[in-house]
């Protein structure tokens, strides 16, 4: 399969080249030439298989081309060592918990993924060192990191903006020292992006060393995040639920959302998809007035989500062909300050017993203003609640338990580099790595 720029003047890319390249020359985003629809007898039978057989079919429609089928296979499986649960909350509102990853956060899902893909390239490839860049608000830089901690070859660089991500997300990526290099940022996470993509853009560096990002725009991290959309199905399917699905995602960059968009095309039956933001609304912004005006990110406390120029926005208006209408018809959106977020996870808790991390509580507080009598709602529970436990705890008046694999990562010692948001610093340090 190849793979086209959302800006469309950049040469078709292989899916190596679409991984190792990450963003296209022409800046645009890389898209798969073609999106295929799984059978009606995949569909019918869904409720029965597991999830890693679900994630295997979805994986070998966008992969299966390019990868035999038991390394594939290998991949999808050693990707997947932890489940992705749909939970019930209310009698319509269920949870797709997808924190039991060893960062649990949803992006072990594409970190794991990536990272396993990138090593089967570099089997087949040539010497060299892979050096990742990411930018990270919070989970990705710990998904990342963890997923790709001891990968023969592969060094990972994690900017993440000074003072702006809890300690907890902290240490899970500035503790692990090995391959993996945590760069603290004097800026926004739209700056650490902004440093990111200088460095793809720039061809002295890029002629120094070998760069990928590991970002939710390398298909490799977006792709497999198809694959719990497919298992929140099939489990409500199980149950007789899945009639009528709206799937609530809590977004940011809108690679999450993207990846289900994506399974809708593929022909998984979900009525329609909610967008949940936070204060940084954008494409709530986008939805209401057909205009799409990035502008700077604002701290929230639902701060994976704090973004102001949502990467993934190209691949939707590139899926729709542009068309608001068609965009507006399938993605309903919704916004909510601290405040509400804060309200929705006490509501919640009282209600229902179910703690709720301020993403999930996003999502979880769209549903209920925006489902309709005749639908069930799955919200996206993006994050374990103990990654924000100092928000969790003050707003819910409890104390939460910490798991283990979190705890454990407290214990090690911050090893991180002071970098300015200016890019002729970062390309210095780079170009002296
Ligand atoms: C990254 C993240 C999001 C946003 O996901 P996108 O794919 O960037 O839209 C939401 N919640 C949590 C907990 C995250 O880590």
């Amino acid at each position: 399969m190849k793979y086209y720029s959302t800006n469309k003047k950049a040469p078709l890319a292989t899916l190596a080249e679409a991984v190792v390249n990450g963003l296209a020359p022409d800046k645009g985003l890389y898209m798969p030439e073609r999106i295929k629809r799984l059978p009606n007898s995949f569909y019918k039978e869904i409720d029965k298989l597991c999830f890693t057989d679900i994630a295997y079919s979805v994986a070998d429609a966008f992969f299966g081309e390019d990868i035999d089928k038991e390394e594939l296979e290998y991949i999808v499986r050693d990707t997947l060592s932890f489940d992705c649960p749909v939970v019930k909350v209310s009698d319509r509102i269920y949870s797709l918990e997808l924190f039991h990853g060893p960062t649990l956060a949803f992006k072990d899902v594409g970190a794991r993924f990536m990272a396993r893909l990138l090593r089967h390239f570099k089997k087949t490839g040539k010497g060299e060192t892979v050096n990742v860049l990411v930018a990270t608000s919070g989970d990705t830089g710990s998904a990342v990191a963890n997923g790709f901690l001891g990968v023969e070859g592969i060094h990972v660089y994690v900017l993440y903006p000074k003072g702006k991500v809890s300690k907890i997300q902290e240490c899970q990526f500035t503790t692990l020292g090995n391959n993996i290099t945590a760069l603290e940022v004097d800026g926004v996470f739209d700056d650490c992006q902004a440093l990111v993509k200088s460095a793809f853009m720039d061809q002295e560096l890029n002629r120094h060393m070998l760069l990928t990002s590991a970002n939710s725009i390398n298909v490799a991290r977006f792709l497999p995040q198809a694959f719990y959309y497919f298992n929140a199905y099939a489990r409500m399917k199980a149950i007789g639920m899945a009639d009528n699905l709206v799937i609530c995602v809590p977004s940011g960059n809108f690679g999450n959302i993207t990846a289900g968009l994506f399974a809708k095309e593929m022909g998984l039956p979900v009525k329609r998809f909610i967008a949940a933001n936070n204060a940084n609304d954008v494409f709530f912004q986008y939805l209401q007035t057909g205009k799409y005006e990035p502008r700077p990110s604002i701290q929230t406390i639902a701060n994976a989500m704090d973004v102001g120029a949502p990467s993934n926005f190209a691949r939707i208006y590139d899926l729709y062909g542009g068309n608001h209408d068609t965009i507006s018809s399938i993605i309903s959106g919704a916004t909510y300050s601290d405040e509400q977020i804060k309200e929705a996870m006490i509501a919640c808790h009282n209600q229902y017993g179910y703690i709720l991390d301020p993403h999930g509580a996003c999502g979880y507080q769209a549903l209920k203003d925006g489902l309709k009598d005749n639908e069930t709602g799955v919200f996206l529970e993006t994050a374990h609640p103990a990654k924000f436990k100092e928000t969790v705890n003050s707003t819910l008046g409890i104390e939460l338990n910490i798991p283990k694999r979190l705890a454990d990562f407290m214990k090690g010692e911050k090893q991180s580099v002071d970098m300015t948001k200016y890019f002729d610093d970062f390309k210095n340090f780079l170009m002296n790595e």
